[in-house]
């Protein structure tokens, strides 16, 4: 089957290049080798650059199941893979030197996990290319990245400020703010996550707009759980679920992760 051949090679390559993380890797991967099916969102072929490295969690698993939810809403994706940095609460990426980082994509998917990284001459070189408009999606442990930071570039262009989340994973009611967004198509107004951590959002921006909120158990506060915002030039999603595989195995994120990117890529209406 292509497919299976398709995630194995995928899988290779992250694990490559986790073995190596001095060298610029990339590992592209076309997923336009599929029919398209009758539940195809757009049939756009629009280039996807994902990011995700760092602490604490399970990217390769992540990457794949973000791949083969895509391929089924817009067969015609390509994504690029970059994982370098490390496994740490510290790695800086060294794609980000080059001015010119995102500018062969339509939209950068944020799955890093960075907390203690605090340069704030490194990370502007990422929120100035996204201020001039590369459109992003910010995952999870993204809103936790640089949060060691004293300056606020990075929260502004994530839209929202957190530093914690609820102590104990669990599976949180979610409730839908702006049910009519075209990223939230198809999604039950029942939906409850997979276990994961809620995040704690301390403040939430000015240009962003909640789509879904849920409530913390600890603190009995509701706190938005997927928003957009606009920074500079450039759309934003962002979602802080997505801690465990249970959530990347829940077909419901993965949609609206998969909405949310072709959402900020200009992608779907
Ligand atoms: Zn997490």
């Amino acid at each position: 089957m292509y497919m299976s051949k398709h995630i194995n090679q995928l899988l290779r390559c992250i694990k490559s290049i986790g073995s190596n993380s001095m060298f610029l890797s990339f590992c592209v991967f076309l997923s336009n080798s599929e029919p398209i099916n009758a539940q195809a969102a757009t049939n756009k072929a629009i280039k996807i650059l994902l990011i995700t490295s760092g602490c604490c969690h399970n990217y390769p698993f992540q990457t794949k199941a973000m791949n083969d939810a895509m391929n089924k809403i817009a067969p015609k994706a390509t994504w690029t893979v970059m994982s370098e940095g490390g496994t740490t609460t510290r790695g800086t990426i060294a794609l980000y030197d080059n001015p010119d980082w995102g500018k062969n994509y339509d939209v950068i998917v944020h799955n890093e996990c960075f907390a203690d990284t605090k340069d704030s001459e490194y990370f502007r070189k990422i929120t100035k290319a996204h201020y001039a408009g590369i459109p992003a999606v910010v995952i999870h442990c993204a809103m936790h990245t640089y949060r060691a930071a004293e300056e606020n570039d990075w929260r502004e262009f994530l839209g929202v400020t957190s530093k914690r989340h609820d102590e104990k994973q669990a599976k949180y009611p979610v409730t839908l703010v702006e049910a009519k967004h075209t990223i939230l198509k198809g999604m039950p107004n029942n939906w409850v996550t997979r276990s994961d951590e809620l995040y704690i959002i301390d403040k939430f921006w000015p240009n962003s707009k909640a789509l879904a909120s849920a409530v913390s158990e600890v603190d009995g506060k509701s706190y938005p759980i997927a928003w957009t915002n606009q920074y500079g030039k450039a759309r934003v999603f962002g979602t802080t679920f997505g801690h465990s595989t249970g959530t990347f195995s829940d077909p419901i994120f993965l949609t609206m992760v998969s909405r949310g990117i072709l959402w900020a890529a200009g992608a779907i209406k």
